[in-house]
């Protein structure tokens, strides 16, 4: 929870209408946009102003929760966003630990601004740009977080469907399903009570997983072909180059959770996938482990990055190869 000297004026900020931006990280994923779209529908219910901003655009599979339509684009509409930021009363920051994870644009932006900020966030290690922090890395998800975080203002009333819609979004993604070591008892005691209120939980997992393309299994198909093992490390990696995307006609969203299968490989305990971008001349890697193996340490010591002890990502500007070559002399290094 939020300590309680700092919630206290942030429900008072909260008690009378004010102009509100919520934040999530670039390239949003499931745990981001459900948190950021239910604290939209929550705060609107209080009758604030409220404007979503994503630092870029996101993916299909998230595109259908309610008011996605909503939600502005840095990068694309830059004007018109910073003048929204500038004229914030309260900036929302969800499910990042660091002004520049909304990218290079965005981030430098909201560096110059002087606004009060609040960060929901599950990261490791947070940066300390926010006047109220509510940051817990035991938590599964942010989405969790703003569950409590509504319970401790005291408003669990205005959680309804459309609220525990987006909120159960999150729980799923970031837990993989209720299966990793993040989900808690009160991880499922949330899902319970979403589901009470009548929440469609089969429907909201239907709507992230099962709605790929043909071309996106192909490719996962591709990606499955391309794993290479390092047994006597424990660790597996798969890469996928910018000839191969553009293949299979990859479209933003199309490699969420490809990297999870290379722990499903027995005796495997670290694993990363590289993912070429030419258009931004990077190579996006996500690392994941199983048990003690600390990739968010891994991400931020090689690959300039971070997340969670069993969950991060990073990058690389070498080639493909290079970046690939260079993670498999590190494992050899420094994993026994
Ligand atoms: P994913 O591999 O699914 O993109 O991300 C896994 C986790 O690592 C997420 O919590 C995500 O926010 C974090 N993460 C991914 N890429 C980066 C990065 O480049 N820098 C940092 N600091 N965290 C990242
Ligand atoms: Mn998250």
């Amino acid at each position: 929870m939020m300590n309680e000297t700092e919630m206290a004026a942030l429900q008072q900020l909260l008690a009378t209408p004010k102009k509100i931006s919520i934040i999530p990280h670039r390239n949003q994923d499931g745990d981001s946009m459900g948190s950021t779209l239910g604290l939209y529908h929550f705060l609107l219910q209080l009758n604030h102003d409220v404007t979503l901003i994503s630092p870029n655009e996101f993916a299909d599979y998230i595109a259908w929760l309610p008011a996605a339509e909503k939600v502005l684009v840095f990068e694309k509409d830059t004007t018109e966003c910073a003048a929204i930021l500038e004229n914030s009363d309260l900036i929302f920051t969800l499910d990042f630990n660091a002004l520049h994870r909304t990218g290079e644009l965005m981030g430098a932006f909201l560096q110059t601004l002087d606004k009060t900020f609040v960060m929901i966030d599950h990261h490791q290690l947070p940066d300390s740009y926010a006047k109220f922090m509510y940051s817990d890395p035991k938590m599964s998800s942010t989405c969790e977080m703003v569950y409590h975080f509504i319970h401790q203002l005291g408003l669990e009333k205005l959680i309804n469907t459309t609220v525990g819609t987006c909120l159960y979004t999150g729980l799923v993604t970031d837990t993989g399903s209720f299966r990793f070591s993040s989900t808690t008892s009160t991880t499922h005691q949330v899902a319970a009570h979403l589901i009470e209120i009548g929440i469609n939980n089969s429907q909201i997992h239907n709507n992230l997983f099962d709605t790929s393309s043909y071309n996106r299994l192909q490719l996962l198909g591709k990606a499955l072909q391309n794993m290479k093992l390092m047994p006597e490390f424990k660790t597996s990696y798969i890469t996928l180059s910018q000839q191969e995307l553009d293949d299979y006609h990859y479209e933003k969203g199309d490699t969420e959770g490809i990297v999870n299968y290379g722990l499903s490989i027995d005796g495997i305990d670290f694993t990363a996938i590289f993912i070429e971008n030419k258009a931004e001349e990077i190579i996006k890697i996500s690392f994941r482990s199983q048990g003690d193996y600390d990739v968010n340490q891994f991400a931020r010591n090689y690959f300039n990055g971070g997340g969670h002890i069993n969950a991060a990502g990073g990058k690389s500007t070498a080639s493909l190869s290079e970046t690939v070559d260079r993670f498999i002399s590190i494992v050899k290094e420094t994993k026994k």
